[in-house]
């Protein structure tokens, strides 16, 4: 994977679309989000991203930082509350479902995403807004529908490593129509 990755830093140097400053700091960008990538290595499968998800009670569930200073839940969980920045938090497990407050639809394949992709932001009953792709039926997505998170495979990588990610559903009476 480094091998490729290389290559890829090489080509984004030749392009000389960035000034050298830039170059350096775009390329040590992406270096950085590969190696939390695959921080979490373990055999053949990895978490997308370290401590997005964790497993309670054999199921991968997603968590959050309750800021112990203001007492405000976000996510993913940072050193800084990104309300207040204080240091001080709890790892709390985030609600399940939540309201779709927007989305977007690209039609074009980005990364390992296949088109349409559907990403958008969901509000949970904590205040968290959360952004994740939505896997449904595009014709039945609206804002203010119920989607519940799922986890699983995301993503496929070369050397067949299965990337664990979540997701958003619809909710089971969202599904057969208006409610
Ligand atoms: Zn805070």
């Amino acid at each position: 994977m480094n091998k490729n990755f290389g290559v890829h830093r090489k080509q984004i140097y030749e392009t000389g679309l960035f000034k050298p400053h830039l170059q350096k700091l775009f390329c040590r960008a992406i270096f950085n989000l590969r190696e939390r990538v695959f921080m979490n290595a373990k055999g053949n499968q990895i978490i997308f991203h370290p401590g997005a998800l964790e497993k309670k009670d054999g199921e991968l569930v997603q968590m959050g930082r309750k800021c112990r200073s203001c007492g405000k839940t976000s996510f993913p969980i940072v050193e800084l509350c990104p309300f207040c920045s204080s240091e001080d938090f709890d790892k709390v497990c985030l609600n399940k479902i939540g309201t779709l407050f927007s989305y977007s639809i690209t039609r074009v394949p980005v990364g390992p995403y296949k088109p349409p992709i559907i990403a958008g932001y969901i509000d949970l009953p904590e205040g968290t807004r959360v952004f994740g792709q939505i896997c449904a039926d595009i014709s039945r997505l609206r804002t203010g529908m119920k989607l519940k998170v799922e986890t699983g495979v995301i993503w496929n990588e070369k050397d067949g490593t299965e990337v664990i990610g979540y997701y958003y559903v619809p909710c089971e009476k969202e599904t057969g129509g208006m409610s």
